[in-house]
This record gives C-alpha cells, sequence and structure tokens, in this order.
C-alpha cells in the first residue's frame, strides 16, 4: 500500500494519498490546499485518483477539491451534514484573511458503516460527529488505520466552538466509534503527527 501524508496550506491541514500498488488506484483524503504539490506525489507514484474523500467540510481540508477533481477527475465524497460548506468555501476563508475555492457539489454522499472500495483498497466510513455535524473516520482495517480529521489529535482534539460543533458529542464519537478499534489502531489526524489509539487513551488529557 502507497501512505502519504503531507500538511497543506496556511493552516497546515494533512492531506493524505492512499494508493493501491497493484491497480495503482487511489484516493486523496482531504486536500485542503496546494493541488500543485498534492498531484506531485499522485504522480510520482503513478496512481489513478478516482476519489476525494471528505472528512469534514471546512475550508483547510476541503480547498482543494476544485482543482484536483478538475486535474484527476476523481469524485467528491462527504457526509451530508457537511455538504452545504463546499459552496461556501470563499466565504469561511474570507473571515479568517485566507481564500478558498468553492468546491464543486459532492458526487457520493457518505453515511455510517458503508463500506468503499478503490483498486484493493478498503475504507469503511464511521460517522464522527462534534467537531463539525458531518466530520467523518475513514477505517482500514488491514492496514490498522483510522483517518479521523479534526475529531482527535495526538494530545489534544477538534475545536468544538464551530457552528454545527458540540464538546459532549465530539467526545462520544471517540470513545464509542475510535477506541473500540483497537490500541494498535494508527491515528492519522487533520492536523499534527501520526498517533495511536493506544497512545491517547492513556495520554490524551480530554479522556
Ligand atoms: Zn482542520
Ligand atoms: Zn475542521
Amino acid at each position: 500500500m502507497i501512505l502519504e501524508g503531507f500538511p497543506v496550506g496556511p493552516i497546515q491541514a494533512n492531506c493524505y494519498i492512499v494508493g493501491d500498488e497493484d491497480s495503482r488506484k487511489g484516493v486523496v483524503i482531504d486536500p485542503g490546499d496546494e493541488v500543485e504539490k498534492i498531484l506531485s506525489h499522485i504522480h510520482e507514484h503513478d496512481l489513478d485518483v478516482t476519489l476525494i474523500l471528505n472528512t469534514h467540510g471546512h475550508f483547510d481540508h476541503v480547498g482543494g477539491n476544485k482543482k484536483l477533481k478538475e486535474a484527476t477527475g476523481a469524485k467528491i465524497a462527504i457526509h451530508p451534514d457537511d455538504a452545504h460548506y463546499l459552496d461556501k468555501l470563499s466565504e469561511s476563508a474570507a473571515v479568517w484573511g485566507m481564500t478558498a475555492e468553492n468546491s464543486p457539489p459532492p458526487d457520493l454522499l457518505l453515511s455510517d458503516g458503508q463500506i468503499l472500495e478503490v483498486g484493493g483498497l478498503k475504507f469503511k466510513v464511521l460517522h464522527t460527529p462534534g467537531h463539525s455535524p458531518g466530520s467523518v473516520s475513514f477505517v482500514m482495517e488491514d492496514a490498522q488505520i483510522v483517518f479521523t480529521g479534526d475529531l482527535i489529535f495526538a494530545g489534544s482534539i477538534g475545536r468544538t466552538d464551530f457552528p454545527g460543533g458540540d464538546y459532549n458529542t465530539l467526545i462520544q464519537s471517540v470513545r464509542e466509534k475510535i477506541f473500540p478499534l483497537g490500541d494498535e489502531f494508527r491515528v492519522l489526524s487533520g492536523h499534527g503527527p501520526v498517533t495511536t489509539v493506544g497512545h491517547e487513551k492513556v495520554h490524551n488529557p480530554f479522556f
């Protein structure tokens, strides 16, 4: 399996590229910005990216949807409760003094428990609200990896003071959906370094 993670844009949101070595099919999780950089990684691995997975609708995670879709033809997937963000990215970025291009509408709406298959890659969708109403996590069971977006970070959690955010809901999402995955699962967050479920259970001050 090909896995690349790197921060993009002024808020340094982590973008992840996951590819299947046999079929050369791949996905991009959270193309927030710097699509040229994302494309150079895609080309370096000779991948055909067919799916853009959005962990949630904030502009620092989806600001590159439009350019990446134009360059690859990939479909955009997001949970319906966050889809309304996609055509308001330039407005929300402007609030922070930044710029972002609005995203095309989603091609695929995600739901809890859904399995997505791309080449030989399999992602299970978990609805993990709290940071935003439509936040999701993507689980790769075989690789023991979970992409959590802004739900949980190494030693911290996502903000819950944005519209639609809710602290208790976030804590519940982590406890009921992420912790049961198992201590050895690697947590690939929307910002900051990689951690594990086991490490966060013990060391994250919010739990
Ligand atoms: Zn973020
Ligand atoms: Zn966010």
